[in-house]
């Protein structure tokens, strides 16, 4: 081993010690920490022979399966780039992705290559395609992954060995995430193998850290069992949760597709310790009226991040479950988590994400992002750290906006307190001005989630001729419950000033539109007041 920990095949081979251990859990196949293992050195041999090396960009788009990690860990072995895609794009935009990143090869599950095929005439730089799970043989020049290294319990029967020796450094290329594309277009950060590994330190050190400040001992990581829920396409799921459980030698149970009452099944049949991901997901757990049917008492924590959670939520995790919740701020472009946020802690601060992890700085800057602003002031944060990445893959103009002298500058307005715990108010890009006045969404969000009848809501702005913009909202209803727009607005009258009372609310009768990662999708809900302005 060239560095403690500084490659992502250096990860692999630690987590074979955890040999005969169930590493992933999908429906009824169960892979071992050695079969994974197998698979992952049969695989980048395959790609080797392919001409796949050191720089190569390789898409993987797919559910999340047991032929996810697998994938991950052969391209990186070799030093190639992997590029993971949302699952959830269409043809266009899955071949948006590989055209962007100039992908050679793409891992594939047979649902992905049904829609990525008929793009395929538009890559020429795509010179292999390996497709798992489809009954038919594909069309060339796909090929069959199980054709190559077979499938999954046919993995214990693979030839032992290590993985190829790419001589790779920590600050080698690995990974290039997109972003969810919330407020433009999708870009791909280029993370380094160095950026991924540091989650595992910066989670292990903020975990000894909750627990010291509650005056309680780190306890010595045991392995759990964790439902998987959110997409590996995430940085959330894949830099933290994926590598952080590999390395703690966890199982994770996959749930390609996401149905309450079947996560309720999992978590009881499978003892389920940890789940969360996003906000939305810790909601529909709560809500579901079949809850009480399941034996759920085998989960300790419900963590999320990715978008703004009600203080609320926090509360009902605790109630509703026993369980500690948690929190977590990052973004695609920090590989995941940069202020966190657990326990009596988060409970006592259910407005905040948290303080940095121990690895990272923030700060909070004026918009113009000429000063630091004091304590308690709103402004943009900043933040710095060794799990950031250092650009956009083929975007020098947004790479040179957004970092900054070591720092990323991320869009999202924030203040600090004076114990440096972290409260995200809202995106630049969403925030009101009401004829000079700041409407932060969240305050307001906030406000209408604490109406025992909203289950979920957004703030927007609508165009004013005079004022420049006023608030709006769309909000969604528990079932059974009703509610006036009047009463509603007399209830945020109550609650906030009188200019950040929404304007208008709408009410929709199905739950917000939301992208992958969980996120409302707000450009979607503009719109519903512009057809009732006409
Ligand atoms: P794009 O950058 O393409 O517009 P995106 O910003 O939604 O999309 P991501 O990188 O998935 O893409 O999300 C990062 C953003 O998610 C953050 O900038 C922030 O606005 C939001 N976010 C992340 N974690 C939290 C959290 N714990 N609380 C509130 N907001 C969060
Ligand atoms: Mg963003």
């Amino acid at each position: 081993w060239k560095h403690a920990l500084g490659s992502l095949p250096e990860l692999a081979r630690h987590a074979r010690n955890h040999g005969d251990h169930t590493f992933t859990i999908h429906e009824d196949e169960r892979i071992s920490y050695e079969s994974w293992f197998r698979a992952t050195r049969a695989l980048a041999a395959e790609l080797a022979a392919m001409g796949i090396g050191k720089g190569d960009r390789v898409g993987l788009a797919m559910r999340n399966l047991p032929e996810w990690p697998v994938a991950f860990f052969a391209v990186t072995s070799l030093g190639a780039i992997i590029v993971p895609l949302n699952a959830w794009w269409t043809g266009a935009e899955l071949a948006y992705g590989l055209k962007d990143s100039g992908a050679r090869a793409l891992i594939c599950d047979a649902e992905r290559w049904d829609r990525i095929g008929p793009e395929a005439n538009g890559l020429p730089d795509l010179k292999h395609v390996l497709v798992c799970r489809g009954d038919a043989a594909p069309d060339a020049p796909a090929r069959r992954l199980e054709d190559l290294i077979g499938t999954p319990d046919r993995y214990p029967g693979l030839p032992e060995g290590d993985l190829p020796d790419a001589d790779l450094a920590p600050d080698d290329p690995a990974t290039i995430f997109y972003t969810s594309g919330t407020t433009g277009n999708p870009k791909g950060a280029l993370g380094t193998h160095r950026n991924i590994l540091t989650n595992i330190l910066s989670s292990a050190f903020s975990a000894a850290r909750a627990c010291l400040r509650r005056g309680e001992v780190p306890p010595a990581p045991t392995p759990k069992v964790m439902l998987t829920i959110i997409p590996l396409f995430h940085v959330t799921a894949c830099n933290a949760g994926l590598m952080g459980g590999i390395f703690a030698g966890h199982t994770m149970v996959f749930m390609p597709k996401w149905d309450v009452v079947k996560a309720f099944q999992i978590i009881e049949r499978e003892k389920v310790n940890t789940t969360g991901g996003v906000p939305t997901i810790a909601w529909q757990l709560i809500e579901h009226p079949d809850r009480t049917k399941y034996d759920l008492s085998s989960l300790e924590a419900i963590a999320y991040g990715g978008a703004p959670s009600a203080p609320e939520l926090v509360r009902k995790i605790k109630q509703v479950f026993g369980a500690l919740p948690g929190n977590g701020w990052g973004m695609t472009e920090t590989s995941a988590t940069v202020t966190s946020h657990s326990a009596e802690d988060y409970l006592n601060r259910p407005d905040s994400c948290g303080p940095p992890v121990a690895v990272s700085d923030i700060k909070i800057m004026a918009p113009d992002g000429g000063r630091e602003l004091p304590v308690g002031e709103v402004g943009e944060l900043w933040a710095r750290g060794p799990q950031i990445v250092t650009g956009y893959w083929n975007n020098p103009e947004a790479t040179a906006e957004t970092f900054v002298d070591g720092w990323i500058r991320t869009g999202d307005l924030a203040r600090v307190d004076a114990e440096g715990f972290c409260y995200i108010v809202d995106r630049a890009k969403d925030m009101i001005i009401r004829g000079g006045e700041n409407i932060y969404s969240s305050e307001v969000e906030n406000v209408l989630y604490e109406h025992p009848a909203v289950t979920d809501a957004a703030l927007v702005g609508i165009p004013h001729r005079t004022l420049g913009e006023e608030p709006a909202a769309v909000v969604h209803l528990a079932p059974g419950e009703s509610v006036s727009e009047e009463e509603l607005k007399a209830w945020v009258r109550q609650r906030l000033a009188i200019f950040k009372t929404p304007v208008r609310i709408l009410f929709s009768g199905e739950t917000l539109p939301r992208n992958a990662n969980g996120k409302i999708v707000k450009t979607e809900l503009k719109p519903l007041f512009e057809t009732e302005q006409a």
